[in-house]
């Protein structure tokens, strides 16, 4: 069947081997990701532990005046409710690593960071967001998981995980059993579903994740799963970094054509007051009978 070489009509394993890391860009990825899956292959046995990059709070969140203490409240805030939906799932504590949200793509020092702790951690199997996501810290988190994978002599597969771009999948998880808790544990994250209805949405797209898997199965993740053979033809044609580099290009162009906008817009207040100022002077209202007097000797001529 021709649909068939587009998405999956079974259900298959994400993950091989006994060591599963997800790399998370901000605490609650791990589990609006994969955090049903998680649970289910925590319950077959395996190890599954989340290692969670930044801070999940931007430099510019919490401006009020006593902001060092509301931002490093938020951090607090935001690490308990990522260790709360661990507890939810019978997962480990996730790690936290805290660095800075919104600025992976530049973060120099965070490869060498990870790589030090999951060789120690030994994973088998790395999940990570796919190279679809559109938020840069997503598509730093999925170069890094490449460039690790790549490093580790223990991972023997990369399975990608989708939370903001729906990816095309190859493999699809069958968490039917886990929505339950992963709904439970999704509702944890309570400071971010006051900015956007998460849990609500990601339900959504786990539901439609079984519309190819039969009456059996009521929700599903999705994977887009490379094994180490073939991570090296991967890499080449992902072309994840290059496209990441188109973005940041993009962005700067934005950000420049934004900066001349707002400079044109000040000049052209600076030219109306200018005007205005000069309708209300007094040599501007004593002159008015010569303007009138050239308007009339103009319509004569
Ligand atoms: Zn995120």
């Amino acid at each position: 069947m021709f649909e068939r070489h587009f998405t999956p009509y079974e259900v298959t394993s994400a993950v091989i081997g006994n060591r599963i890391a997800i790399l998370a860009p901000h605490p609650d990825d791990e589990v609006f990701g994969c955090g049903g899956s998680a649970r289910k292959w925590s319950n077959e046995g395996k190890r599954v532990q989340a290692f969670i990059i930044t801070s999940g709070v931007l430099p510019d969140e919490c401006l009020e005046e006593s902001r060092d203490i509301k931002r490093s409240n938020k951090i607090a805030l935001r690490a308990n409710e990522s260790r709360a939906a661990a507890k939810v799932l019978n997962l480990p504590e996730p790690e936290f690593f805290g660095r800075q949200d919104g600025a992976l793509l530049n973060d120099k020092d965070i490869e060498e960071l990870l790589f030090e702790r999951l060789q120690s951690w030994m994973p088998t199997t790395l999940v990570v967001p796919s190279i679809w996501e559109m938020h840069r810290d997503h598509r730093a988190t999925s170069e890094l998981g490449l460039s690790l994978a790549k490093r580790l002599d223990s991972v023997r597969r990369i399975a990608f995980y989708e939370v903001g771009v729906p990816l095309v999948p190859n493999c699809l998880e069958d968490i039917t059993q886990c929505q339950e808790l992963k709904w439970l544990a999704m509702n944890q994250f309570a400071s971010q579903l006051q900015v956007q209805d998460y849990a609500e949405q990601i339900r959504g797209l786990n539901k439609f994740r079984s519309y190819t898997l039969g009456m059996e199965v009521h929700y599903a993740e999705a994977f887009y799963t490379v094994d180490k053979s073939e991570f090296k033809r991967f890499c080449e044609t992902s072309g994840l970094s290059r496209t990441t580099q188109v973005l940041m290009a993009a962005e700067k162009e934005r950000q420049k054509d934004q900066q001349l906008m707002t400079q044109s817009q000040q000049r052209i207040h600076e030219l109306e007051s200018t005007l205005e100022q000069m309708h209300q002077s007094h040599s501007w209202r004593i002159t008015q009978p010569l303007r009138w007097l050239r308007k009339v000797l103009k319509k004569i001529k």
